[in-house]
């Protein structure tokens, strides 16, 4: 069973594509949270940005960065909080990766990215040190 995502890409259902190329599209959010909400998907069925190859991540980027100023511009807003939800628990409810370009306003109400989480933790330093080190032995 194919994503919604990827019925977009096959044509199978109605979206407002606002580009497109070979590996990567982008359309407006059918649930706006503001007016120019854009999400950019790689063509191909990836659940999470991990499971993205090395060269789509490029172009999944390049596409990115195409299309910040583009939104930002045509709904003149003053900001965009970018951002991916990246699997179940962090909210992502469709599982092919989408990036959300979210146009802001000033006093728009909303917060910044650090509003996502819940009760910041209290990391002693050493522990701090242990998970930089393992985050740093894997990168
Ligand atoms: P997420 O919670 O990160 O998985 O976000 C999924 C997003 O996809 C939500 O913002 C939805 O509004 C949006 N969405 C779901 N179905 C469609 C659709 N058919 N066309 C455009 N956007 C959609």
């Amino acid at each position: 069973m194919s994503t919604i995502f990827t019925q977009i890409v096959e044509g199978e259902i109605p979206a407002r594509i606002v580009y497109e190329d070979e590996t990567t599209m982008a359309f407006l959010d059918a649930n706006p949270l503001a007016p120019g909400h854009t999400l950019v998907i790689p063509k191909d069925e990836y659940e999470r940005l991990n499971d993205v190859p090395d060269d789509v991540a490029s172009d999944l980027y390049e596409t990115i960065h195409r299309l910040v100023p583009a939104v930002e511009d045509s709904v003149d807003a003053d900001a965009t909080t970018v951002a991916f939800n990246n699997g179940e628990t962090a909210g992502q409810e469709v599982p092919h990766v989408h990036c959300h370009i979210v146009p802001r306003f000033e006093g728009d109400g909303g917060g910044p990215i650090h509003a996502v989480a819940g009760d910041r933790p209290d990391l002693a330093d050493d522990e701090l040190d242990d998970i930089a080190a393992d985050i740093e032995s894997r990168a």
